[in-house]
């Protein structure tokens, strides 16, 4: 059965761009909340336990039908949140160097332009839903808008980052204005974290 995995840092590290009442909510309840409905929905069909929830994604035409938007939704809940937690760190902003630094400017122009893009796809996202980064089957980086909990694994592609711009991750400190909490979130990406994600893709 799957479980809530550990933070890899307190529930008051990332302050003050994510306070740690939200982090409480956001990773105590919401998160836990995706993990045990995730369980509820496999403890009807008993087979595709022990499956990695990426797979139970990328392969969701064999979840049977009965339970395939329970999977969606709670095993998406579950992988996106699981990736936002490591790719923020209290040591995080700053740009990518190295390969991965370069990557990103060949693929979009420049750091600036590829956070302009993903800023931009944050704040039109209508609704609650995710921006990714990711990795698509046929090579190149791509910035992504999904709906809900829709994971990219539904589709084939792999998230190398991942921001939240569910009302439950900001709304405490930023109430309405999903700028400020874009911007400041910013200051928390794990860039060495998203550069290892690309790597093992
Ligand atoms: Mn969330």
């Amino acid at each position: 059965m799957f479980k809530l995995p550990k933070l890899p840092y307190s529930l008051d590290a990332l302050e003050p761009h994510i306070d740690e009442e939200t982090m409480k909510i956001h990773y105590g309840k919401h998160h836990a909340a995706y993990v045990d409905n995730l369980n509820k929905a496999l403890s009807e069909h008993k087979e595709l336990i022990g499956k990695p929830v990426e797979k139970l994604l990328s392969d969701i035409d064999q979840v049977p039908e009965d339970i395939r938007q329970g999977v969606i939704n709670n095993a998406g809940g579950h992988a996106n949140h699981t990736l936002f937690w490591n790719v923020m760190s209290p040591k995080g902003g700053g740009e990518p160097n190295g390969d991965f630094g370069d990557l990103l400017d060949k693929q979009f122009g420049s750091f600036d332009k590829f956070e302009t893009e993903f800023e931009a796809k944050a704040l039109t996202l209508f609704g609650s839903g995710w921006v990714f980064l990711i990795k698509t089957s046929s090579g190149p980086l791509e910035i992504k808008r999904h709906s809900f909990q829709n994971s990219p694994f539904l589709h084939g592609n792999v998230p190398i980052l991942g921001l939240d711009v569910w009302e439950h991750a900001y709304y405490l400190k930023y109430q309405n204005v999903r700028a400020e909490y874009v911007k400041a979130w910013w200051n928390l990406v794990n860039w060495e974290k998203v550069a290892q994600n690309f790597k093992n893709t």
